[in-house]
């Protein structure tokens, strides 16, 4: 079927990760593709900046990124080549605990397994399955529901996935592993007595021991830089600068995919949408919000339990009854006085965040939706608990509230970074419910990011599965 001349063979409107996906993979099946960004700079979730003070760069948003490696897409793309380079901390996570001690996941299962005690044979019989599975399932998991490739080893991680965290910790008996599990399910940023709050703790474990949760040399701009410049080397072309508040801002095209999330689309495409259509986006449940603060630091953070030294990433929230229970308030709508922190020292493995000697670190606690209050003292006092003397090695520090999050990227609605709630309800049915959750009521109009399944993160599989759906419906170019 030849189709009749346009201005692009596709537009994709928004150049976070899942845009980025869009635009290569159209691009790679010989489309002329044109990528559209509101912002001055491309990137959306990735971008790095000198936030504090001169010569300290920090991670805006995504700083940590065991699914862009773990991604069955980006790995395909030859992104060293556009100068990407991924440094891989000795210890994933750390896990401090009041007493001084800390639970840690390391690349080795079984070192992992060992270090957690009387629950080493537990740890082994629920994870060694799933990393065993993990590379068969990948591409099922890291998708919109279909029937699997490999049902008995989806099996494997979606009997115990499909738990509440709190459920699953249950197998557990120290402290220890309960914490360390707590910590991974509170990454899905909903009540851990919610079911599917398993999920992402297995998919974070089993990627520890897989290929690690490498940090990008640089920034995690640098990511979005090698994407972005793959896309150009293969003829596609970016205009930054140009919010998209209407479809008659775009030059013609074929396929228009949003990088936004519904209530951008309702907005922007709403008048072409069916009234079913409309009436499930203007349902769709967007989540907790997140404050975030980075610091430039005058010497490493003085964490209690030494291993911590060795960790890109730290989870704070010491046992899983307070990581419940700070949880649940945010989901309530209160913020927690002792929140879940999550926490990030790039500079400990890349020279380059900060001048010689000095640090950066990178934190964000969960809020409720659209919060304004500072969590600042919060947030530090939290740190200091674990290391104490933290806050004497503060030099400067930025803040986002969840509000102030939105200011910066029109995606994360009332400070939400996945997009919309990633539970039961919304896991496979975001954005509605649909036979593609890509494709909207509107002909040649679809919704890429992490809105769609399979939802929040940095590995640009929500782009990938739309760009195929477009492939299909409008180019008639199947991609296996
Ligand atoms: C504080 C924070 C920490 C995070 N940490 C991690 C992490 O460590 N690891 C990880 O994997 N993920 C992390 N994430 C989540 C990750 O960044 C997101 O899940 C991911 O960026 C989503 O990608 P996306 O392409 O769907 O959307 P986005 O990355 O949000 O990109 C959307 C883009 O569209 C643009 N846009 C929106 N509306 C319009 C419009 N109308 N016209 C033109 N352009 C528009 C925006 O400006 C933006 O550039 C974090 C997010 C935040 C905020």
């Amino acid at each position: 079927m030849k189709l009749e001349k346009r201005d692009f063979d596709a537009i994709v409107v928004g150049s976070g990760p899942n845009g980025l996906a869009v635009a290569i993979l159209m691009q790679q099946n010989g489309l002329s593709v044109l990528l559209i960004e509101g912002k001055e700079t491309i990137g959306g979730g990735l971008r790095s900046a000198e936030l504090t003070l001169p010569g300290y760069v920090h991670d805006i948003c995504s700083a940590v990124h065991p699914l862009a490696v773990a991604s069955p897409f980006f790995e395909k793309l030859p992104l060293a080549e556009y100068g990407l380079e991924y440094i891989l901390p000795r210890i994933a996570v750390a896990h401090p605990f009041d007493n001084g001690t800390a639970g840690v996941v390391k690349a080795s299962l079984e070192e992992t397994a060992f270090l957690l005690g009387d629950d080493e044979e537990t740890y082994l019989q629920l994870m060694r399955p799933v990393v065993k599975a993990w590379p068969l399932i990948a591409s099922d998991v890291l998708a919109p529901l279909h029937y699997p490739k490999y049902p008995y080893e989806m099996a494997c991680f979606g009997l115990p996935a499909i738990t509440a965290a709190s459920f699953l910790a249950k197998r557990f008996d120290t402290p220890d592993a309960k914490g360390l599990l707590a910590g991974m399910a509170a990454h899905s940023m909903q009540p851990l007595t919610n079911l599917t709050t398993s999920a992402i703790a297995l998919v974070l474990m089993a990627s520890a021991h897989l290929k690690g949760w490498p940090i990008p040399k640089g920034g995690s701009n640098q990511i979005a830089n090698a994407l972005a410049a793959y896309f150009i080397s293969l003829g596609g072309k970016i205009e930054t600068g140009l919010c998209v508040n209407s479809l008659e801002q775009l030059p013609s095209a074929h396929a228009i995919l949003f990088d936004v999330t519904p209530k951008q689309l309702l907005k922007i495409a709403g008048h072409k949408f069916s009234s079913i259509y409309k009436w499930q986006l203007e349902r769709y449940r967007y989540g907790m919000g997140v404050f975030k603060i980075d610091w430039a630091l005058d010497a490493p953070i003085p964490f209690k339990a030494a291993v911590c030294h060795d960790a890109g990433t730290i989870h704070i929230g010491n046992t899983i009854e307070e990581i419940t229970l700070a949880e649940q308030q945010t989901w309530d709508g209160r913020e927690a006085e002792k929140p879940f922190v999550l926490l990030s020292q790039p500079s400990l493995f890349d020279t380059s965040r900060a001048p010689a000697g000095k640090h950066t670190a990178w934190a964000y606690c969960h809020v409720p939706h659209g919060s304004t209050k500072d969590m600042t003292v919060t947030i530090e006092t939290q740190v200091e608990r674990f290391a104490p003397g933290f806050k004497e090695t503060i030099l400067a520090k930025h803040t986002f509230n969840s509000v102030q999050m939105e200011e910066y990227n029109p995606n994360y609605i009332g400070g939400d970074i996945n997009g919309g709630v990633i539970d039961i309800g919304q896991l496979f049915t975001r954005p509605a419910l649909r036979w593609s959750p890509y494709k909207t009521s509107a002909k040649g109009i679809y919704i890429c990011s992490s809105s769609t399944p399979p939802g929040g993160g940095v590995h640009g599989m929500c782009g990938y599965h739309a760009a195929k759906r477009a492939l299909k419906d409008v180019f008639k170019i199947t991609i296996k």
